[in-house]
């Protein structure tokens, strides 16, 4: 198709607005699915993205419109979905599929009105100069205040509130009149037919049956089958072997030109080696420079995961190797815990991600897991001025140690502004700073926070919603870090530590957090032949103490003599049990109390 004709866009929302509905009427409108092969949701394919409602991986589909030009002759268009991932832990990959686009539907809710994660997506919109076209969704319900909400959104992107499109995905009205506008408004791809190739890489994906599947968009020149490629950030060479555009089901072209997004298969097995934000050159005519904007994924959180079952741990490994093939994102390295036995220190982009991944291995390869406590990178400055980057507590540093930095986010918060006073006092117990505060609308207001990371991956959210009743929404990106007055604080049972429970917290947090371990731990140890002293200590202090009581405990004293063999059975029933106990030091510990302990609530 010649790129006059092209038109690439995305849709950009905060979930629950009705990104994946309106998708959905756009392929049946287009005719590329027919009503009869129709489900909700078309393009989320994988099973926890269908039961969350979420989408993870973005997808391409290319559809066809025609408009009618000035003398009444319909003109065929080709149009690019691009369906990004809604979630704040998948911002790189949105802004990976917003650089494929020249325009985006900026779609919100008529009931609901602009939302945290609206603005997160738009502001990364118009970083990548996209074309905006807003739209108000769901006007078939009852709820709706399409009025309302249209000045809303003028206000933020300009304009007139009277061209704000009023659609609803449900019903399908409206979205003819959408697909009309992306082709007017939205500005045709431009790029060098005659330069060396260069396409992008926005999503890549294992197929057990492909191998991997990358999506690019051609920005110049032309990539064609049976090339050679050259990947340009790790210079690894492969041949195409097929070449194509999903229009949804993958369909095998002649080539992609200036403009294009398609996909490519070259048989490798694993994402890692076609990363996302890399740049596809012709090995024969290669480019000189990238594309640029090339990032490895960083991992914002670490968990510890160990199986239950010990014996799994194989198991684990790998799952973990086969997720990996689909997830550039996941990190993990072996590691071991006196409390938990073998398993994996795992680096993920979020709180979502993290769940997400226990989930699949939970689900997909039939594990059950202990996950530790999720905590942020530190990095740790000692008094000789050697630095340690701290991703388990447990390794903490114990010398003198000089200062100690936490990663910091940059959050925004939208709420009615009844709720400004609750909210402030929330962030401010979470140690933010106020950036700044606007009205979007007479009774709507947005705040701004700078708040570190640690405060705010373990259960912010879940608070700011029931204080404001499901209000207010969120949205959070990583810009630093700061010097802050944080210590490790262990917790001893019988004087060894328990790795697992170590946990680093800031100073005025320390005597909260080991108050409400030791005092979990004693509910969840069983009483042994000796007194436990449960301790948490901050260094070498105690902060705080709880004493599990001794008791006798004799088997053989329940059977009244002579029955040997009821004897042995019993012996024999305790030395089982004990297997299966973890011991610290000489205590017993069923591993139940460690799940118990490590849950937060
Ligand atoms: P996404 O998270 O932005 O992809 O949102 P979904 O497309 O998954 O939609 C979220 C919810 O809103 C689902 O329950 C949809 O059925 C519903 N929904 C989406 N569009 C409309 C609409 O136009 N009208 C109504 N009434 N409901 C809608
Ligand atoms: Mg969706």
């Amino acid at each position: 198709t010649p790129s006059e004709l092209l038109r690439n866009f995305c849709i950009i929302a905060h979930i629950d607005h009705g990104k994946s509905t309106l998708a959905d009427r756009m392929l049946q409108l287009t005719g590329v699915v027919e009503q009869r092969a129709m489900r909700a949701q078309y393009l989320d394919r994988m099973d926890i993205e269908r039961e969350r409602g979420i989408t993870i991986k973005s997808q391409a589909v290319r559809m066809p419109w025609a408009i009618p030009d000035a003398d009444g002759v319909q003109i065929p268009h080709a149009l690019n979905m691009i369906d990004t991932p809604g979630h704040v832990d998948f911002t790189y990959e949105v802004s990976r599929s917003l650089a494929a686009c020249e325009g985006a539907v900026l779609l919100v809710d008529a009931a609901q009105g602009i939302e945290a994660q609206t603005l997160a997506n738009l502001y990364l919109a118009m970083e990548n100069d996209l074309e905006i076209i807003p739209v108000l969704n769901k006007i078939d319900l009852p709820a709706a205040q399409p009025e309302k909400y249209a000045e809303e959104i003028a206000g933020l992107v300009g304009g007139d509130p009277e061209d704000v499109l009023k659609v609803s995905g449900k019903t399908g009205e409206g979205v003819e009149a959408l697909l009309d506008r992306i082709v007017e408004r939205v500005p045709a791809p431009v790029g060098d037919a005659e330069a060396p190739a260069r396409a992008m890489i926005f999503d890549s994906v294992y197929d057990t049956y492909r191998g991997v599947v990358t999506y690019v968009r051609v920005v110049d020149g032309q990539l064609n089958p049976r090339e050679k490629i050259i990947m340009m950030s790790t210079r690894a060479t492969h041949e195409l072997l097929e070449i194509g555009v999903s229009s949804p089901e993958p369909q095998p072209t002649k080539g992609l030109g200036v403009g294009e997004v398609g996909y490519l298969i070259t048989g490798v097995k694993d994402v890692r080696q076609s990363k996302v934000g890399d740049t596809v050159t012709n090995a024969q005519k290669p480019a000189d420079d990238s594309l640029g904007g090339y990032q490895d994924p960083k991992p914002m959180v670490f968990s510890g995961l160990y199986p239950i079952d010990g014996s799994d741990y194989p198991v684990l490994r790998d799952a973990l190797d086969k997720l990996k093939l689909n997830d550039a994102a996941l990190n993990y390295e072996p590691e071991t815990s006196v409390a938990l036995g073998f398993g994996f220190r795992v680096g993920f982009l979020g709180l979502l991600h993290l769940e997400i991944v226990r989930e699949r291995l939970e689900r997909e390869f039939d594990l059950a897991l202990i996950s530790t406590a999720p905590n942020v990178v530190y990095n740790v400055t000692m008094e000789d001025r050697t630095e340690v980057e701290v991703t388990n507590p447990s390794e903490f540093p114990g010398g003198k140690i000089r200062e100690v930095r936490e990663p910091i986010v940059r959050s925004t918060v939208l709420a009615p502004s009844e709720f400004i006073g609750t909210i402030m006092e929330l962030c401010q117990s979470r140690r933010g700073t106020l950036l700044g505060m606007d009205y979007l609308s007479e009774d709507r207001v947005e705040m701004r926070y700078t708040l570190p990371m640690a405060e705010i991956v373990f259960d912010f959210f879940d608070h700011l919603k029931s204080r404001t009743r499901g209000y207010a929404s969120f949205d959070y990106e990583r810009t630093g870090d700061q010097a802050a007055d944080l210590v490790k604080v262990d917790i001893l049972l019988q004087g060894e530590q328990v790795d697992a429970f170590s946990a680093i917290v800031h100073k005025d947090a320390a005597y909260a957090y080991g108050l409400m371990m030791v005092g979990k731990l004693k509910e969840l140890i069983p009483r042994q032949q000796f007194e436990v002293p449960i301790q948490a200590a901050v260094g070498s202090r105690v902060i705080a103490r709880e004493t599990v009581r001794a008791i006798r405990k004799d088997v053989l004293a329940k059977c009244y003599g002579g029955d040997i063999s009821r004897k042995r059975k019993l012996l024999e029933k305790q030395k089982e049990g004990k297997k299966r106990m973890k011991t610290i030091g000489r205590v017993e510990v069923p591993p139940n109390a460690f799940i118990a302990a490590l849950s937060s609530d």
